[in-house]
């Protein structure tokens, strides 16, 4: 692949999404929305291939998982039960000069000389603002250049022409008080709920707030009881759930990374509390394998198993592990009701950040619903003759961090040789067939043979059946393979004249191209349909 910068492929990443129809900023005609984004007819294709696989592998092919479907909007209690309206929460801190808003903790250190005022007078009328004042500016730059912005500062509040009193400099080292994009001092940190707010009916008072919910899990634990009642399921099993999250974020970036509209996938997977599973049998060793799950298995154990399989996940959608990084978090950083949090971590363009976090998250989320709504969440174990609150092992994904992954992952650009012999740049997005939008491209050799397009048109219909097939007359048949590897389309089927008969013993054949190795062979039309399904499932 060809050496490209790093900010570069980001850019060519965000362009080759909207050109080609992955992803749009959402309400574009209206200048957009911050923190909000679409998929255009490729990229909802490939989000639903991608959740469809979860899916397959957390329920359909699992006995010990069952689905569950819940409205974003529930009742508020949860979210007092669960501890999101006191502490979901980040600190924000606000520009006093440009009012643009930031997250404290992601503000980058700055140092240089600061300047500082005790307020301003204005010349003419003289107002006084007694609002003390900062500007951050490289060290040893003239002080005019502080006092611009600290003037457009007094003007905002009222001063026309104001005069700054009380000057004076300091030099401050790795500060993170200042605006990095303009020096200005930015407000205190205050907590920022992230949760958005609505109204429930046509009261818009206190007693009607609901929140659009800010992740799908506490639907799960409300619903466990429910669940568990019709599902014919006994500990250990999980529910688990994909749908929208919401969270009004301070600083959406970095593309679809951090947005305020997005889905997760989550599974709560229960199990029996340590000391239950082991009564009789004891705790397994330290090193025991997780691969195949055991009666006497402890939550460590479970949590390990839960890791493993979701890379094993990520590897069957074509991440390898050797894209992804494994973050123990440290136990000053736990939830104060974590055991164990791994986040798995891709390596996109921007830096390394997280994909998924998998929790320990003990019995503290069913203990606390039942406290708040006086229900009781504990299960009786017939096996172990013991009642107790299950505990709880949750791998939480998000579907729009996934898919941003996926496409940096497929992103590829390569120098190949064009017909004419002349060396060309070919973009591919090399995605694995599995979660590919389109899995085969069919093109007749050329549009204005009747006889082609009719053939191309039948082998559009065999194959419709079993994947998704995107058929493509016009243009150059270098350009149309062109145009569907740049949209990862894994394989092409062209109808020449030998598929009509030109040489005998290949009638009824057709050319199979790979894109990534951008190789044809020659395949009987009765053969496709099992050909194709070979590589794509
Ligand atoms: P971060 O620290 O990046 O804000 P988080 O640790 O708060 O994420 P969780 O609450 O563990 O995230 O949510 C589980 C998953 O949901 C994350 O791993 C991520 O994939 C996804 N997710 C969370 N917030 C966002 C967001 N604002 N935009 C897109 N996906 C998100």
């Amino acid at each position: 692949m060809a050496e490209i910068k790093t900010q570069d492929i980001m850019e060519k990443i965000v362009s080759l999404c909207k050109r080609r129809g992955f992803i749009f900023q959402s309400s574009e005609v209206y200048g957009g929305i911050n923190g909000f984004w679409d998929y255009g007819p490729l990229g909802a294709e490939l989000k639903r291939n991608v959740k469809e696989r979860w899916w397959e592998s957390m329920t359909r092919q699992r006995d010990d998982v069952v689905g569950l479907d819940a409205t974003i909007i529930m009742h508020p209690r949860i979210w007092e039960a669960s501890g999101h309206t006191t502490t979901f929460s980040d600190p924000m801190v606000d520009c006093l000069l440009s009012k643009k808003r930031f997250r404290a903790d992601q503000i980058e250190p700055q140092s240089g000389d600061a300047y500082f005022w005790t307020g301003a007078q204005d010349r003419e009328t003289g107002k006084a603002v007694p609002e003390p004042y900062s500007v951050l500016i490289p060290s040893g730059k003239d002080a005019e250049y502080a006092r611009k912005p600290a003037r457009q500062f007094y003007q905002l509040r009222g001063l026309k022409s104001p005069a700054l009193e009380g000057e004076r400099m300091e030099p401050v080292v790795t500060s993170i008080r200042y605006n990095p994009e303009n020096g200005s001092l930015l407000t205190e940190p205050r907590a920022f709920n992230l949760m958005f707010k609505t109204f429930v009916g046509p009261v818009e008072s206190e007693d009607n707030v609901a929140y659009l919910r800010p992740e799908t899990a506490q639907a799960i634990f409300v619903q466990f009881k429910n669940v568990l009642d019709v599902a014919r399921q006994k500990v250990p099993f999980g529910i688990c759930q994909i749908g929208k999250a919401f969270r009004n974020e301070i600083n959406p970036r970095n593309f679809t990374f951090r947005s305020r509209e997005f889905e997760q996938m989550e599974l709560e997977f229960f199990i029996r509390p340590d000391d239950v599973a082991q009564a009789s049998l004891g705790a397994p060793p330290d090193d025991a394998p997780v691969s195949t799950p055991a009666a006497n298995w402890g939550w460590k154990e479970w949590h390990k198993y839960w890791v493993e399989e979701r890379v094993r996940w990520y590897e069957s959608i074509g991440l390898t592990r050797d894209s992804l990084e494994f973050y123990w978090q440290k136990k000053e950083e736990l939830a104060h009701y974590a055991k164990a949090t791994v986040d798995i971590l891709y390596k996109f363009p921007f830096g390394t950040q997280e994909l998924e976090g998998i929790a320990a998250r003990g019995d503290f989320d069913l203990t606390q619903h039942q406290k708040f709504s006086g229900k009781s969440m504990e299960y009786f174990d017939e096996e172990a003759k013991s009642k107790y609150v299950p505990h709880v092992i949750e791998p939480s994904a998000g579907v729009d961090r996934l898919i941003l992954a996926l496409i940096c992952n497929a992103y590829c650009e390569e120098t190949v040789t064009d017909d004419k012999g002349s060396p060309e740049t070919r973009v591919v997005m090399r995605f694995h067939p599995r979660i590919a939008p389109v899995k085969v491209g069919v093109f007749p050799l050329l549009k204005n043979r009747p006889d082609l397009v009719a053939k191309a048109r039948a082998v559009r219909e065999l194959l419709r059946p079993h994947m998704s097939v995107f058929y493509d007359e016009t243009g150059a048949i270098g350009r149309r393979y062109r145009r569907q590897d740049e949209a990862g389309t894994p394989f092409g089927v062209t109808i020449d004249f030998d598929t009509l008969g030109e040489k005998p013993e290949l009638l009824d054949t057709v050319t199979l191209r790979d894109r990534d190795t951008m190789e044809q062979s020659r395949v009987r039309i009765q053969d496709l349909v099992p050909t194709l399904l070979a590589k794509i499932t």
